[in-house]
């Protein structure tokens, strides 16, 4: 089972598919994640990354389409993918549909998590992060016992460079711009679209997700 999950930025893309990806034992593939550990690392594809992702932009197709490939090379022994945040362009959702017809498989579906833009301003300008243990909290919806340490190991907390406010909304923009329409493309392709309504408790959302694809 191949799935893509879409949606605009914090539209708990990542929690989601964590989760699913437990459940149904897919390997979960966020070109986010792995252009961040990138940067952590100072690679040359994180430097490459970097000035791109601080300003809200898009990483170029073919630096992405290369990463993707990586992994699904090195991954193709697994049931399927769960793909987070990829594809952003139709350049990307053409190199997906190439890669997949190379190993003999195809997408089965697209799952949109909508959530209204005021949410997701919310939660991402809201969003810390624990430095050393990744823990993720919310200042408005799930704040730190104590302001800026983290609950579970005493670390500081953080912002994603990204979550400040002025990015967010220009992430917010080029997913209107640049990505929203490649789900005009799928439809052209005959892949099925499915909405879940992502402005809920992470259960709930879950539960939605969990059923459609088991389904
Ligand atoms: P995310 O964590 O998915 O919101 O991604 C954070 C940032 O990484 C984005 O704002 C982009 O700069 C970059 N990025 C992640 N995935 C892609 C992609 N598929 N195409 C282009 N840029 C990406």
């Amino acid at each position: 089972m191949n799935i893509i999950l879409f949606g605009p930025p914090g539209a708990g893309k990542g929690t989601q598919g964590e989760l699913v990806a437990e459940r149904l034992d897919l390997v979960r593939l966020s070109t986010g994640d792995l252009l961040r550990e990138a940067r952590t690392e100072g690679t040359e594809l994180g430097q490459k990354a970097q000035r791109y992702m601080d300003a809200g932009e898009l990483v170029p197709d073919s630096v992405i389409l290369g990463i993707v490939r990586e992994v699904m090379e090195a991954q193709s022994h697994r049931a399927g993918f769960i793909f987070d945040g990829f594809p952003r362009t139709e350049t990307q959702a053409a190199g997906l549909a190439d890669m997949l017809d190379e190993v003999g498989t195809a997408l089965d579906a697209v799952v949109v998590l909508d959530v209204a833009d005021e949410t997701l301003v919310r939660r991402l300008a809201g969003r810390l992060s624990c430095a050393k243990c990744g823990a993720v909290y919310n200042r408005h919806f799930e704040p730190p016992r104590e302001e800026g340490k983290c609950d579970v190991c005493g670390s500081a907390l953080v912002q994603r460079p990204d979550d400040r406010e002025e990015t967010v909304r220009r992430r917010l923009e080029v997913y209107r711009e640049q990505t929203a329409p490649v789900l005009d493309w799928y439809e052209g392709a005959g892949v099925a679209i499915h909405h879940i309504p992502g402005d809920r408790p992470i259960d709930a959302v879950q539960a939605d997700l969990t059923a459609l694809l088991s389904a």
